[in-house]
């Protein structure tokens, strides 16, 4: 059994439309805390039993260049310190540095990405770190060992040619038994934008797009992973968007599970 580091990543500065995500990670600790939730996991987990989840706080960023290197540190201390690494975006720009220093102690990691949208533009609005580019560059310098993007409903030519370069398997909404089967053998590490999920279940997000997964859907990918799962990340909750909080609830839901997942990975 493997500790959990909750870590916060409350950056927003690479969104191309709406900013609010940097907001994202004390809403979802507010909802995973709340004293009406339940602290066990479905598999029977407490999550505030000793030893389990550590919360490591939100790393200092300053929406700045310099953030870059403050993930990959703060990601890299934890896992020196011998623990798996919860991400709470901030937006998708933030899984690029995570998966940098994770690449470092797993050098042949696999992705399975959860998304509306591949987020593989070379650059986005003259942006080669916008949250619509973690993955060309991931792919371009930190290379994986496999990317499965589960979800996708809005590819677009130049996204396209970059999954065809690098063998991208990309799955719609439609195609979930297709994508059970190419879910890649461990290590894996697990990143979840909320917008890959359906706006009735998630619609605190900045680009929704309907016709999307189902919070079960997604649960059941991620359970059906052989693992081991050593590394997740949930981003792009926008609280200015949630005025009802489902979806910070949705993404604590989220958390316990995956943290789950990493503890026993
Ligand atoms: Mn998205
Ligand atoms: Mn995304």
């Amino acid at each position: 059994m493997t500790a959990v580091a909750l870590l916060g990543l409350p950056t927003d500065r690479n969104s191309s439309y709406r900013r609010g995500p940097a907001a994202a990670p004390p809403a979802i600790r507010a909802a995973l805390w709340n004293e009406g939730a339940n602290p066990y996991t479905e598999s029977g987990l407490n999550l505030r039993a000793a030893g389990v989840l550590h919360d490591a706080g939100d790393v200092a960023l300053c929406e700045d260049g310099g953030d870059f290197d403050r993930i990959v540190d703060a990601v890299t201390a934890e896992l020196e310190a011998g623990r798996r690494v919860l991400s709470l975006g901030g937006d998708h720009s933030v899984t690029y540095p995570v998966v940098v220093a994770y690449k470092r102690r797993y050098p042949h990691l696999s992705i399975v990405h959860v998304d509306a949208h591949p987020d593989l533009y070379p650059e986005f609005g003259g942006n080669r770190f916008s949250h619509a580019s973690p993955f060309a560059r991931i792919l371009e310098d930190a290379g994986v060992d496999a990317l499965v993007q589960i979800g996708i409903r809005t590819m677009t030519p130049p996204q396209r040619a970059v999954a065809d370069r690098y063998g991208v398997r990309c799955f719609g909404p439609g195609e979930l038994a297709d994508a059970r089967a190419a879910l890649p053998p461990g290590p894996v590490y697990v990143t979840l934008d909320l917008d890959g999920l359906d706006p009735a279940f998630a619609p605190g997000v900045s680009h929704r797009e309907p016709g999307g997964l189902s919070v079960r859907d997604v649960l059941a990918i991620v359970r059906e992973i052989e693992g081991p799962v050593v590394g997740a990340d949930v981003v792009e909750l926008n609280p200015l968007e949630d005025p009802s909080g489902m979806t910070a609830t949705v993404a604590a839901k989220f958390v316990k599970e995956f943290a789950s997942r990493l503890h026993s990975a």
